[in-house]
């Protein structure tokens, strides 16, 4: 569930803001003060701010200028003076939308849906990037969880695509059956580290050109396997 925290002093307006984005889904925190709302969007993870220009302690522009140098995240900032906002845009402080009160709920949800798609996007992007290992001729989609030998697509079961993954992102070091059984089946499975074996297989079948000559999972003799780059 995306999360949204509002600093907004006044409580009425808090609380109607956050009864409406609730109602879309959100998870939504209030800070009624500055200070706390920057601590908050520091120290937690956010997908979005909403940000009043007035505030006790700290006003809107530091708290905005303050979460910027840290932080990606979207900012609406909000204000009772269209003339207050027509000053931050053009102070650049780096807020992402701006509205002035009062608005419908409805348009605020709007919007936030609008910035948190855009962010999505934006980051996804990035993520898609790198949620791709390749490694001599297979390429692992961790995103959409597929596998690909010289192009062609292979079928992977949940476990050994989470094992193939495992040791590919960890080449060259040697694991034992016993790590690799913890690190990839949660102490309540049935089973054993010869699961471990029995899945090595399956995978060499489906990525290796000769499996008695594995080129890429190497079995270490007395100690288990190893991802070789
Ligand atoms: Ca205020």
């Amino acid at each position: 569930m995306s999360k949204i925290l509002i600093i907004e002093d006044e409580i009425e307006i808090a609380d109607l803001e956050k009864d409406y984005l609730e109602l879309s889904g959100f998870d939504v925190s209030i800070a009624n003060d500055g200070r706390k709302g920057l601590a908050m969007a520091l120290t937690e993870d956010y997908d979005l701010i909403i940000l009043d220009l007035m505030l006790p302690g700290m006003d809107g522009f530091e708290v905005c200028k303050t979460i910027r140098e840290k932080k990606n995240i979207p900012i609406i900032m909000v204000s009772a003076k269209k003339d207050d906002i027509d000053k931050i845009r053009g102070l650049g402080l780096g807020a992402d939308d701006y509205m002035t009160k009062p608005f419908s709920p409805s348009e605020l949800v709007a919007r936030v849906k609008a910035h948190m798609a855009r962010y999505d996007r934006l980051v996804g992007s990035q993520a898609k990037v790198n949620d791709i290992i390749e490694i001599r001729g297979i390429r692992i989609d961790k995103t959409a969880r597929r596998v690909y030998v010289d192009d062609a697509e292979k079928a992977f079961t949940t476990k050994e695509f989470d094992l193939l993954t495992f040791l590919a992102e960890n080449p060259n070091h040697v694991f034992t059956k016993e790590e690799l059984f913890r690190e990839i089946w949660d102490m309540e499975s049935v089973g054993d580290i010869a699961t471990v074996t029995v899945h090595i297989k399956k995978i060499r079948e489906k990525i290796e050109y000769d499996t008695a000559k594995p080129q890429y999972i190497e079995t270490i003799w007395g100690v288990g396997y190893r991802f070789k780059i």
